[in-house]
């Protein structure tokens, strides 16, 4: 007979392992299967973990946690083929405790987060995959099939948090295959530097941090961006876009990634570096309207695998973490009302509706594909604001009134006044 729990957790990465952090703490047997020999061995982040979300399940976590910096500085710079605009932002509020956001590997991370689980009970099984949920006669979920020989655990409960590779929700009939366009494919590596050394190009002292995003020229202009990000003696380096725009413009992510890192503004912040980490990850982009159901009768969907990414703010990992503290809650309720139906499970969708993560999602439900149909977000405008500000900045004996009138032109005849309008328009209904 198979052994039965009250919850299983599909995923041990900061979804699942909210979810059986909070099920456990409050004395619900629970058990969190992880494919990976450790949690965080399969999985990639930038990585900026944000404080708010997870200090509401561990208060204070960031004193103990094996975090990398805390981050001060935040840029977002546009790329032509050799130069830059750059914005950013440092503020001496996140330079103080408790934070507002780090930058984190996940391999130690997720390892130490597990780890907390397991202290409040959890049960943890690594190096085991879920195949499939199985069904009663009557099509509620009652457990798991596992790839080990008499694999299969029941409990009252699933939450599936397995990730942006949805194989145990496709298998078991609750998501179809997703779309090409609804995937991001992202790829990073870690790069090691002297600590003093990222210091000094960063513009950082002791445990601040900085963290770049950088558009246009490092995708070819398709939608996506690349990033940097400061950890103590280490940058996490990468760049993601919709596999469906890497289909189509016949390049390989990898391909972008040597190409990012010899660009005039990036080669001098990477050089020296070596390459410790190469690790290949998707993102679900498809947002809210490719979202799966998020609950059924004896499961929940939690993180990644429910699509809860918002790739513009780079937020993944705090909706991961909320949506699996929902989720927890609501199984605790189930379990005192011992009804797990999809009726009573549905307080987990409401719970999500009146937090940020349902809200933000549905905000932004139309950026993605918006993007996509406009490539000249990504494609065209960072060329030509670098273009004018390098036009407007060389002093060459142009009369201003003059050079003004000749990016006007320039900017006209590549975008017109209609097009420049209606491209606002776009954005600003994108935006919500
Ligand atoms: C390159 C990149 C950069 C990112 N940067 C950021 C960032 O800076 N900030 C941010 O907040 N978010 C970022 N994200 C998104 C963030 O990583 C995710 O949103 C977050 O990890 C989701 O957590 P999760 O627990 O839902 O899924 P995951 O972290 O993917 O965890 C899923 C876990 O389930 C396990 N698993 C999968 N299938 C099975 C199975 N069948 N059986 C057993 N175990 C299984 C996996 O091994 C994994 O451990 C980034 C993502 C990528 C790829």
């Amino acid at each position: 007979m198979p052994e039965k729990f009250d919850a299983i957790v599909v995923g041990a990465g900061p979804a699942g392992i909210t979810a059986a952090y909070c099920l456990a703490r409050d004395g619900l047997k629970v058990v969190m299967i992880e494919r990976g020999e450790q949690p965080g061995t399969k999985n990639t982040m930038g990585g900026v973990l944000y404080r708010q979300m997870l200090d509401e399940v561990i208060p204070g976590f960031w004193k103990e946690a094996p975090l990398e910096r805390h981050v001060i500085d935040q840029q977002w710079w546009l790329l032509s083929e050799d130069s830059a605009v750059k914005f950013g932002h440092r503020n001496s509020e996140h330079d103080k405790e408790p934070y507002n956001a780090f930058t984190v590997l996940r391999a130690k991370f997720d390892r130490w987060y597990a780890q907390q689980a397991v202290k409040q009970g959890a049960l943890l099984i690594t190096e085991t995959v879920v195949t499939r949920l199985l069904r009663d006669s009557a099509g509620r979920v009652i457990g798991v099939e596992t790839d080990r020989p008499d694999g299969e655990l029941l409990a009252d409960v699933v939450i599936v948090c397995e990730g942006a590779n949805t194989l145990v929700l496709e298998a078991s009939g609750i998501k179809p295959k997703p779309r090409a366009d609804a995937m991001a494919v992202a790829v990073k590596e870690v790069i090691s530097l002297p600590r003093e050394v990222i210091e000094n190009r960063f513009q950082i002292q002791g445990d601040q941090g900085a963290v770049i995003e950088l558009f246009g020229d490092p995708t070819l202009g398709m939608v996506g961006n690349a990033f940097i990000y400061t950890n103590k003696d280490s940058l996490s380096v990468g760049l993601g876009a919709m596999i469906s725009e890497f289909q189509r413009r016949r390049v390989h992510p990898h391909q972008l990634l040597e190409r990012f890192k010899q660009h005039p503004v990036v080669a001098p912040l990477v050089a020296g570096g070596e390459i410790k980490e190469y690790m290949a990850h998707m993102i679900p982009e498809g947002g809210y309207e490719a979202m799966p159901p998020l609950y059924g009768d004896g499961f929940l969907v939690c993180g990644d695998a429910a699509g809860m990414v918002i790739a513009v703010h780079r937020e993944g990992s705090n909706l991961a973490i909320t949506s699996g503290r929902l989720a927890a809650e609501t199984v605790v309720e189930a379990a005192e009302a011992g009804d797990f139906s999809a009726r009573k499970l549905s307080a987990y969708r409401e719970k999500l509706e009146q937090s940020f993560v349902l809200k933000d999602l549905r905000q932004y439900r139309h950026l993605t594909p918006m993007m996509e149909r406009s490539p000249q977000f990504l494609g065209v405008y960072p060329g030509l604001l670098n273009r004018a500000l390098q036009e407007f900045l060389t002093v060459d004996g142009v009369p201003k009134r003059q050079k003004e009138k000749q990016i006007l032109r320039r900017i006209l005849k590549e975008r017109p006044v209609t097009a420049l309008l209606g491209d606002a328009y776009r954005m600003w209904r994108a935006l919500g």
